[in-house]
């Protein structure tokens, strides 16, 4: 079967050089087992969502030397399809109405139990539906076991969540009709034929989420491969507040896209040192193996 890795970029400000990092080694984990990489833009919250991002990353990618195979698939575009799987999962009887607001979700929280971390605690579940009768709003939640799901990442090896002390039951669909992230994502990436999804490892525990629909669904489950994030001097994650990292400021500073794709391979391993380099020539070079798993301090 032919490799066929993605990027799934939220179009909500500038790229940085953290997103262009998860391009980077998407792409060469993807085109160095002579397969395809695709584009989806995953523009599903109408309020921080812009076309004109959503364009600007595509001129980005391909000044960087990083084109993708067939059409861009929006996720604005596909709300059908959603609806489609998602009424296959009403019909498993797994979801149910959610009524509670963020306030209610908040005071069934023991914080220093969950690192921060909001865990859903069931109020909904099962409930007699008298604010249904009122037409009140509700989000869809998807109901979760109380057992362990597992998976083998492709960089960080075994991993162990059990779903309902990591995030309890969780959301499809927000009340404000948004499509949620999770249903979208696993939805997308089944349907356009996706093996193997690299992306950072802040979504390492989103996955066992994941999986749990496609195996709900039955979909085929594409391999993971998360990677190290590019951290800032003070170990924080960058961020797109990190203007002197974001992709209109580089692309000013070094006319040649070469010296950022070199910069960064030198960053994941895969160049002894920083040389300016084109992503095709990198292609022998790439393995897994190279990579970090801590993660990476970026100062450009
Ligand atoms: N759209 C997500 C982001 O930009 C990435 C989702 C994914 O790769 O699964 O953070």
């Amino acid at each position: 079967m032919i490799t066929t890795g993605r990027f799934a970029p939220s179009p909500t400000g500038r790229m940085h050089l953290g997103n262009v990092f998860c391009a980077l080694l998407s792409w060469l984990s993807a085109k160095s087992k002579g397969g395809e990489w695709r584009l989806r833009i995953e523009d599903l919250d109408p309020d921080r969502s812009r076309r004109d991002f959503a364009l600007q990353l595509m001129d980005d990618l391909m000044w960087l030397g990083l084109p993708w195979d067939g059409e861009v698939v929006w996720q604005s575009q596909r709300s059908d399809v959603y609806e489609h799987y998602l009424k296959q999962l009403q019909e498993t009887g797994l979801t149910y109405p959610c009524f509670c607001s963020r306030a209610d979700i908040m005071a069934t929280q023991a914080p220093h139990e969950t690192d921060g971390r909001v865990v859903y605690a069931g109020t909904c579940r099962g409930k007699k539906l008298d604010e249904m009768a009122q037409n009140k709003p509700f989000a869809t939640r998807f109901m979760v076991p109380n057992e362990d799901i597992t998976f083998q990442d492709g960089h960080y090896g075994l991993q162990q969540v059990n779903l309902a002390k990591h995030c309890g039951d969780y959301v499809l669909r927000r009340k404000d009709g948004a499509w949620a992230y999770q249903l979208a994502v696993v939805v997308d990436d089944a349907l356009m034929g996706i093996t193997e999804v690299v992306r950072g490892r802040d979504l390492l525990l989103s996955t066992p989420q994941q999986l749990h629909l496609y195996r709900t669904l039955g979909f085929q489950e594409p391999t993971y491969f998360h990677h190290p994030l590019l951290v800032n001097e003070n170990g924080q994650r960058l961020c797109k507040r990190d203007k002197s990292l974001d992709l209109s400021y580089l692309r000013r500073k070094h006319k040649n896209p070469d010296e950022i794709v070199g910069f960064l391979a030198f960053l994941a391993g895969i160049l002894p040192e920083s040389t300016p380099s084109k992503p095709q020539e990198l292609l022998p070079l790439f393995d897994w193996q190279k990579v970090p798993t801590e993660d990476i301090t970026a100062c450009i």
